[in-house]
């Protein structure tokens, strides 16, 4: 008897030819699946942006796939057929193929992997999830590094990854005799001259986006954000050519003002690649290769070349493997207990507090803040005011382009927001306006003094820290990096102290200030 065909399944973050999923299926009798399904669109409201990213950047690997002369099946959102989610699409297609054996590599979602381990219980065939190989460690792997520790630190997995990849490493040592140029990675927004920042590489789009920018805007109607001036790359090749400009014109600066905020400058020095990376249209090992060539060549120096390769072979994989080896429980984790709902300026960015306003303005525009936006304004704002964590990352997941569940989960729930304990950062991120300040030039122009923490004129973000460090000091008491700020709490008087909480119940009852 004939085996019957298997189905290959494809998601849209995995747009990548060198896929154990293709390799695991013979183009000459299986098929292959791909889905966009409003499920996915709607079960948290995706920014405009993202959802043209996704549909694009599918539609033109779908082009791909058939060339390389796979049998493909591609459901449109707009195919009359099409039930709108991944489980109820599997079984309608696999039914139709009479298809004996599911098989994708792991999804980057915890919830889509159950959707697809459903259809396969559905259909009574088995599945097989394969290991996904753009990353440069395996879900194994982080837990044979975290096997018997007590804490997790992401350095001690970072210098592994560069010890076993053999990158940046002389003679067994560290390049540049350490480790970690963090340090030297401060830099203030001040020292940029506005001028001299390399504009980003724009890629315009090409038929098939527009088609999709029209389709998104007709059945998203009401989501954040707008299709307008959408120049994300959505194939490979304009991907390779996003890092190539990034590495030739801002690789050199990445490091030194990675912590930098300057309103009207939403891109600075970063890469944004990082949607690029999501959707596996570049592979982590060339984002590498290229940064360390342009160290080894003198054209990127030490600092900003290893504070990059951090990001993509440490912080990248090391919270990939916190999520795989924690979930589903790590969703669940609320550290504070913290129970409010996101506020509203988050979504429209109506607020007075210029720091919130510049850094939605880049949202709203580009589904797109970078890090130390996201960490040290929104992140930093929602932990002090006692936003619930998981509302926070399904905020995240609508509003950013790049946000993926294995990504944006132990980001926001653990770095940003400290929810999980310290299973992935060692303390909060908890500062006062005057961090802002030091690091942006957001607080010369804004009404509130970022020194005053209460008074008409207080900083909400000041008057908050006092607060939040006044309601868990006793929880925070058991972290020893935590000791200097508690000291600074006890100096505070009882007076001060009262009027800091009225102010903070008042800025937590109207949820922005
Ligand atoms: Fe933000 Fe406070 Fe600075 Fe205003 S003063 S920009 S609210 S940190």
């Amino acid at each position: 008897m004939t085996e019957k065909p298997k189905l290959a399944i494809v998601f849209g973050d995995q747009l990548s030819l060198d896929s154990a999923a293709l390799d695991a299926i013979d183009p000459d009798r299986d098929a292959v699946l791909m889905m966009e399904v409003a499920e996915e669109a709607t079960y948290i409201p995706a920014h405009k942006k993202k959802l043209v990213l996704f549909f694009s950047a599918m539609r033109h690997f779908a082009e791909k796939l058939r060339t390389a002369g796979f049998d493909l099946r591609y459901v449109e959102l707009d195919d009359p057929d099409n039930c709108g989610t991944f489980e109820g699409e599997i079984v309608r297609i696999a039914r139709k193929l009479d298809v004996g054996r599911l098989v994708c590599a792991l999804p980057g979602d915890h919830r889509v992997k159950c959707k697809v381990e459903k259809a396969a219980g559905e259909l009574g065939v088995p599945v097989d999830i394969l290991p996904d190989r753009h990353f440069l460690s395996t879900v194994p792997d982080f837990q044979d590094f975290a096997h018997g520790r007590k804490t997790l630190v992401m350095e001690h997995f970072y210098r592994r990854m560069r010890r076993s990849l053999g990158i940046l490493m002389e003679d067994g040592e560290p390049a540049g005799g350490q480790w970690n140029f963090d340090a030297d990675n401060r830099r203030p927004a001040k020292e940029i001259d506005s001028n001299s920042i390399p504009p980003l590489l724009a890629f315009p789009p090409d038929s098939t986006t527009k088609n999709v920018m029209a389709m998104v805007d007709r059945e998203f109607a009401g989501h954040p954000g707008d299709v307008e001036k959408f120049d994300y790359p959505v194939t490979a090749a304009d991907a390779r050519i996003a890092l190539r400009d990034f590495v030739d014109h801002r690789l050199a600066h990445f490091g030194d003002y990675q912590d930098a905020m300057l309103a009207g400058e939403p891109f600075l020095y970063h890469a944004c690649l990082s949607s690029a990376l999501n959707l596996h249209l570049l592979d982590p090992r060339d984002c590498i290769a290229a940064a360390v060539d342009a160290y080894e060549q003198g054209n990127a120096p030490l600092n900003a070349v290893e504070g990059f390769v951090r990001q993509i072979a440490g912080w990248r994989e090391f919270v990939r493997g916190v999520y795989w080896s924690n979930m589903p429980g790590y969703a669940d984790f609320n550290e504070f207990s913290a129970d409010l709902p996101v506020p509203d300026s988050y979504w429209t960015g109506e607020t007075d507090m210029t720091c919130l306003r510049e850094s939605m303005k880049s949202l709203k525009a580009y589904g797109y803040a970078h890090h130390i936006q996201r960490l040290m304004v929104f992140g930093l704002y929602a932990m002090l005011l006692g936003v619930h964590p998981y509302r926070l990352h399904e905020w995240h997941m609508a509003m950013y382009v790049d946000a993926i569940d294995w990504a944006s989960l132990p980001n926001v729930l653990g770095m940003s927001q400290h929810a999980d304990g310290e299973l992935v950062g060692t303390k909060p991120y908890a500062a006062s306006g005057a961090y802002i300040d030091r690091m942006s030039d957001y607080c010369a122009s804004c009404r509130y003094d970022p020194k005053s923490a209460v008074g008409g004129d207080a900083c909400p973000m000041t008057t908050l820290y006092w607060d939040f460090l006044d309601r868990h000091q006793e929880r925070l008491k058991s972290n020893r990096r935590m000791t200097f700020q508690l000291r600074n709490l006890e100096k505070k008087s009882t007076e001060e102290l009262s009027s800091i909480r009225t102010r903070a119940e008042k800025i937590r009852q109207r949820g922005t200030a």
